[in-house]
């Protein structure tokens, strides 16, 4: 929306910011500190979108100098030097500053040694940050709308007592629908587009406007057109409809990392809106398969009952679903979409596969801890031969029990020729009854969206920044190529202080 000089503003705040996950919670506390008057704004009754439900890992670094090595290798030529620099660089503050923001309520700052996924040269100067306890902090009963890692919502609560302390204003249940520009055709952000409960608000910006609106994990048609697989579902919340995407390509922002998600695969229960994701297994180095050490009680095969990847990658939680979007030309049908995991009595009973997340208090699904729910209810197939469980499923059932077959002689000879996944993780499927659930792609959260500079700074089509318009968080990730664990929130930490701080330093424009 143009104010051509002639709009009138119900409300005025220096910086106004989009979103309150990690990210905007982050921002919000900089900008305040740095003496700017900010409104932090979230569409939803309950903030905290993605990032309540996270397991709460900020990935550190020992060394700035290592860390930006690493990232450079693993993003593949697709972000910018100095956009990963001061990445790398706020990666080795990362520590030290949940320890300013740990005075306020007493949560226990742990660092925890742990490398990066991939052996490239920088890896080993990672670690990660984590709220391991919080004094009188019960997740569950503070967030009972939220199901997720008890980290994650230690550090919002610690973001969130943070923000209550510096009486910053907080709108919730208000979307912002719209930016506000200058007149004459001037692309200058001046505000925002508030649609609140009691009606819309046009709110001034006077010095800038953060989107930290997370990505476009529940953005159907955004899926649709940017990723060849589909259906892909969503984990965990609704509210992450890719608004600051749109909203920043009505001012000629210029897209990054569209393509690259954080995925998986997992179910889709008709009694929960959101896809349940698989457990999730440890990450393991790659040279180092000797890490791997904890047992995947499962294989995937597709619908013709044929194995098809290693089920157990490197970054299990991230990757898994890449294998799953080859499109059959002939069928016209993506033969791996729903594919099946396929686990037997032994794995049943070792572990629950399905881990449902959610911010979201109308979603209530919770996994048994057996399996058997699942399984007495018929959503996980039962039979007492793999013929009988192909013929449950659909698939052929000579080649589910070559598949099968295949799969125990690879195990009995302790590697897997096929798929290269490795030893530890392997484990024989032979003893009855025999188990199939259907899988899907999953999207745990999206990487892409509008570019930004190293200050946070949104650039447009033709290369220049997009005046006092500034991206935070998932909101145009930087993560362009191979994402790390724990990357998506030390992002959110480092981009919300430089976009807090850029945006407090500027000059309002009137
Ligand atoms: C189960 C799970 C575990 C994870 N664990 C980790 C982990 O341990 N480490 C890690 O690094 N990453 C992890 N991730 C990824 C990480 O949690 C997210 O990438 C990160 O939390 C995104 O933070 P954000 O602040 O950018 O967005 P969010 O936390 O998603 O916040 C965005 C907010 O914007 C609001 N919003 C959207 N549109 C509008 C609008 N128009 N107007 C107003 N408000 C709007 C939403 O309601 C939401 O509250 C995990 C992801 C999942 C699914």
């Amino acid at each position: 929306m143009a104010s051509d000089g002639a709009v009138k503003f119900d409300d005025e705040y220096d910086v106004v910011i989009v979103g309150y996950g990690y990210a905007g919670g982050i921002a919000a506390i900089e900008a305040h500190d740095a003496g700017a008057r900010v409104l932090l704004v979230d569409k939803m009754a309950n903030p905290g979108g993605i990032s309540v439900c996270s397991y709460g890992a900020m990935r550190s670094a020992h060394n700035a100098d290592q860390a930006f090595k690493y990232l450079k290798t693993t993003n593949g030529g697709r972000t910018s030097d100095p956009v990963l620099r001061a990445l790398a660089d706020g990666m080795a503050r990362i520590e030290p500053y949940m320890r300013k923001l740990a005075e306020i309520n007493g949560a226990i700052v742990t660092p925890r040694e742990k490398i990066a996924n991939y052996p490239f040269e920088g890896y080993d100067t990672f670690y990660q940050t984590l709220i391991e306890e919080l004094p009188n902090f019960d997740p569950a009963a503070h967030y009972p709308h939220v199901r997720g890692a008890p980290g994650g919502a230690r550090v919002f609560k610690t973001l969130e007592d943070n923000v209550a302390h510096r009486g910053i204003e907080i709108w919730l249940e208000a979307p912002v629908e719209n930016l506000v520009t200058g007149p004459n055709g001037s692309k200058e952000v001046q505000g925002v587009v508030v649609r609140r409960k009691d009606g819309v608000r046009t709110v001034k910006a006077s010095k800038a406007v953060i989107l930290a609106c997370g990505g476009f994990e529940a953005n159907e048609e955004m899926k649709r057109q940017y990723w060849q697989m589909k259906p892909v579902l969503a984990a965990t919340t609704n509210s992450n409809t890719g608004d600051g995407i749109r909203m920043a390509q009505g001012l000629g922002a210029r897209l990054w990392h569209m393509w690259h998600y954080h995925g998986s695969y997992g179910f889709q229960h008709p009694d929960y809106p959101y896809a349940i994701r698989m457990k999730r297994l440890p990450d393991w180095i790659p040279g180092r398969e000797a890490t791997a050490v904890v047992q995947m009680i499962w294989i995937v095969v597709d619908q013709h009952g044929k194995r098809y990847m290693n089920e157990n990658p490197p970054y299990t939680q991230d990757t898994s679903h890449r294998p799953m979007e080859m499109f059959d030309t002939v069928t016209q049908s993506f033969p791996r979409i729903p594919s099946y995991v396929i686990f037997d009595e032994v794995g049943r009973r070792r572990y629950r596969v399905g881990a449902p997340t959610r911010n979201d208090p109308d979603a209530h699904y919770d996994w048994s801890d057996d399996n058997m729910q699942e399984i007495e209810s018929g959503f996980i197939k039962k039979a007492d031969s793999i013929a009988e469980l192909a013929g449950l499923i659909g698939v052929d059932g000579d080649t589910l029990e070559s598949s099968l077959a295949r799969w125990n002689a690879l195990c009995a000879a302790k590697k897997d020729e096929d798929f290269g996944r490795p030893a530890g993780t392997m484990m024989k499927i032979q003893r009855p009854p025999f188990y199939a659930g259907e899988v899907w792609p999953v999207v745990s959260n999206t990487q892409g969206g509008p570019e930004h500079d190293a200050k946070q700074r949104i650039i447009d089509v033709e290369d220049n920044p997009i005046p006092r318009l500034y991206a935070a968080g998932e909101m145009g990730s930087a993560w362009g190529h191979l994402y790390m664990s724990g990357g998506n929130l030390a992002e959110c930490l480092v981009t919300g202080q430089i976009a807090g701080c850029e945006a407090a330093a500027l000059e309002t424009w009137e």
